[in-house]
C-alpha cells in the first residue's frame, strides 16, 4: 500500500530524539497494519526499529516483553520449563495463522492496534500483565492489561505515548496453567470469540480473558471452579459484538462453549468426572 500522504520518516535511536509530536504522526512498528491500510491521517511515521529495545527477558520478577518484540520470537523462545502459563503466549502466535504477520508484526503492535480479534490481548488479561507506557515528556506509567483497550481500535494511549514493555509476574507464569481457544466462521478468518483461561490447580481459582466476541478484551474471575450456570450468569453482564460474522447471542453462546472446553481440559485428572 502506498501511503501517499506521508511526508516525513523519522528513525530515532532514542525517544529523546522525538519532540514536537503532532496529531498526524504515527508510530511504526512492524508496519503490517500501517502498510496494509489507507492512512489518510498520517503524514509522519516514527519508526521504532532502531530503538534497540530488548525482545524478551526472564527476570527475578517474571517476564518482560519489549513492545517491539517480533511475534514469532515469542514462539521460538525457550521459557523456563516450570512456567505452564507461558503456553498461552505461544498459542497467541500459533493462532494468528499467517506466516507473514507473525514474522514481521510486533507484540506491541498487536496490542496497540487493539483489534477485537487480537490474539495477544486476552492472553495478557488472563495472565494479569501490566503495560509500561512511555511519554515523550513526563514519567512512564503502568496500566493493567484489562484496562488498556477501551473499544475496538481504541486504547488509553494519548498522542505521542508509546507502549514500551509488557510485564508478567512469575507467580502468574509458574502457578497458573493456561488454555487458548479461538473460534472463527472459517478456518483462517477473523475470530468471533477467543477465550484464554488461566487455572490455579492448588486454589482452583479461574480467570477467563475474553476477546473476539466483546468490544474490548475483558476479564471474568472466579475464586473456585465455576459451574456452567455461574459462567452463563457472568457472561450475561457483558456486552457482545453483533456484526455480519455473528450475532451477539451466538457470540455469547460460543464464548461459553470455549470457556467450558478450556476448563474440561485444564481440570481433566484433578476432578473425578468432567463437569463441563
Ligand atoms: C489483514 C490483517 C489481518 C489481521 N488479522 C489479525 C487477527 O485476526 N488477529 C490478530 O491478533 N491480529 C491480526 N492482525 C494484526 C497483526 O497481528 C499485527 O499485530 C498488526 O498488524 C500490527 O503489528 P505491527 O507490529 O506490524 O504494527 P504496525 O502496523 O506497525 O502498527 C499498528 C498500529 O499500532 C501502533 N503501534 C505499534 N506499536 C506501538 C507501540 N509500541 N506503542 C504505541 N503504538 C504502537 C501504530 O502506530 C499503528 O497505529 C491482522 C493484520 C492484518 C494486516
Amino acid at each position: 500500500m502506498d501511503l501517499y500522504r506521508v511526508e516525513t520518516y523519522l528513525k530515532p535511536a532514542s525517544l529523546t530524539e522525538v519532540s514536537g509530536w503532532q496529531a498526524d504522526w504515527n508510530w511504526l512498528a512492524g508496519g503490517t497494519w500501517i502498510f496494509n491500510q489507507v492512512q489518510p491521517q498520517v503524514k509522519t511515521l516514527v519508526d521504532m526499529q532502531r530503538l534497540g529495545w530488548s525482545a524478551i527477558d526472564v527476570t527475578s520478577a517474571g517476564l518482560s516483553i519489549g513492545a517491539t518484540c517480533i511475534q514469532n520470537d515469542v514462539l521460538n523462545f525457550s521459557f523456563p520449563t516450570d512456567w505452564p502459563g507461558a503456553k498461552a503466549l505461544k498459542d497467541a502466535v500459533r493462532e494468528l495463522a499467517s506466516f507473514k504477520l507473525s514474522h514481521a508484526a510486533t507484540v506491541g503492535g498487536n496490542i496497540c492496534l487493539a483489534l477485537t480479534a487480537s490474539t495477544f490481548a486476552p492472553v495478557m488479561v488472563a495472565l494479569q500483565a501490566k503495560y509500561e507506557i512511555w511519554r515523550l515528556a513526563g514519567e512512564p506509567y503502568w496500566v493493567d492489561a484489562a484496562d488498556f483497550q477501551t473499544a475496538p481500535q481504541q486504547t488509553v494511549l494519548q498522542p505521542g505515548e508509546v507502549l514500551r514493555s509488557i510485564e508478567i509476574s512469575s507467580a502468574n507464569l509458574t502457578q497458573w496453567q493456561t488454555r487458548f481457544k479461538r473460534m472463527a466462521v472459517c478456518t483462517a478468518g477473523y475470530a468471533i470469540a477467543i477465550v484464554v483461561t488461566a487455572y490455579h490447580p492448588q486454589t482452583q481459582q479461574v480467570r477467563f480473558g475474553l476477546g473476539g466476541s466483546v468490544p474490548a478484551p475483558c476479564l471474568i474471575e472466579f475464586d473456585t471452579l465455576p459451574t456452567p450456570e455461574q459462567m452463563g450468569a457472568a457472561l450475561q453482564k457483558k456486552i457482545f459484538l453483533e456484526d455480519e460474522r455473528g450475532s451477539a447471542v451466538y457470540r455469547q453462546h460460543i464464548t461459553q462453549v470455549l470457556m467450558q472446553r478450556c476448563l474440561a481440559e485444564l481440570t481433566m485428572g484433578t476432578l473425578g468426572a468432567c463437569r463441563y
